[in-house]
């Protein structure tokens, strides 16, 4: 799979503080990736390198596979990374024809795009009557006309309603379904998991995890169990192939799943071992469980 941007070690420090850490990732053609991070975790930064707009102090990134300037490879790729900025006495469409102006390319791609993000009926309106959402819209819009390869979005809904919020995750989902790669930073949680196929979750300018959002997931759960013979419990449980850890806290045990099984499976094995339960239940930890654990100051 095609490469579109390598990072490799990446650190960002301001004075005494660093906003980011050592960060490495690589940006794969076709996925959707979200950086996802409390806020302050270094996710502006980070994308404010990659667009050179901010310096790193060390290590190093490029696009595509490097045999371009930054300057020249950046001609591919479409970001926002500030709130939009357009003329508001100027309608949407005469907005996107001065971007296109600026950019160097044909005017013939502003329909498209503007029929993409949902305003090609509001083409002739000026800029000050849109809503925020629609100047959201009107900004991605603008980052598509050059027919980038990769769309790099920094929290793209914030401050929307959650109508706004919802028509842009459509988009977001449209355009990476149109073959765009795409990149954006969210401290949300449900966005990533509704539009991401990757994430990459920091704090502190730190990685904690880099991955497919579903394999993020794919913890098998836990079992919590209780019988009067807790010790003959336990016993059985360390025999069972498909059991991990056990723990023990006051009357309820605790059992790890290391691969799939349901509860009635594990409730014939016990009895068929002569073992009669007053409780079982089978959880799993959400991705929002998992995540603040992650992200957790305690847990590190
Ligand atoms: P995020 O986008 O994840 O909310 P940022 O990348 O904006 O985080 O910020 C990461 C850290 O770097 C924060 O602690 C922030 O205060 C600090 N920071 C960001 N920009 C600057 C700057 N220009 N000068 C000093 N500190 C900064
Ligand atoms: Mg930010």
């Amino acid at each position: 799979m095609e490469t579109i941007l390598t990072i490799n070690q990446l650190t960002k420090k301001y004075g005494s503080l660093t906003a980011v850490n050592n960060l490495s990732f690589t940006i794969k053609k076709g996925n959707v990736y979200g950086i996802l991070g409390p806020n302050g975790s270094g996710k502006s930064t980070t994308l404010g390198m990659v667009l050179n707009v901010v310096n790193k102090t060390s290590g190093d990134f490029h696009w595509f596979d490097g045999s371009d300037s930054t300057h020249t490879a950046l001609k591919k790729v479409g970001a926002i990374i500030e709130h939009p900025n357009f003329y508001p006495y100027m309608t949407a469409s005469q907005n996107l024809a001065l971007v296109c102006k600026i950019k160097g390319v044909s005017k013939n791609k502003i329909d498209e795009k503007l029929e993409i993000v949902g305003l090609l009926e509001r083409k002739d309106s000026k800029f000050k009557t849109f809503s925020l959402g629609m100047k959201q819209r009107l900004a991605i819009a603008s980052a598509l006309l050059n027919d980038p390869e990769i769309l790099i979005l920094d929290e793209p809904t914030n401050g929307l309603d959650p109508q706004g919020i919802h028509q842009i995750r459509e988009i977001i989902r449209k355009i990476a379904s149109m073959g765009t790669t795409i990149l954006l930073a969210s401290h949300l949680l449900d966005e990533v998991e509704k539009v991401c196929s990757h994430v990459v979750i920091i704090r502190k300018g730190i990685k904690l995890y880099s991955g497919r959002v579903d394999e993020m997931n794919a913890s098998h759960g836990f079992f919590e169990l209780k019988a009067n013979d807790l010790v003959k419990l336990q016993q059985l449980l360390e025999e069972h192939p498909s059991i991990g850890k056990i723990t023990l806290n006051e009357d309820l045990l605790t059992a790890i799943l290391e691969e799939p099984m349901g509860a009635d499976d594990l409730n014939s094995f016990l009895h068929q071992r002569g073992m009669v339960l007053s409780y079982l239940v089978k959880r799993k930890e959400s991705l929002e469980e998992q995540f603040l654990q992650l992200t957790n100051e305690t847990a590190l």
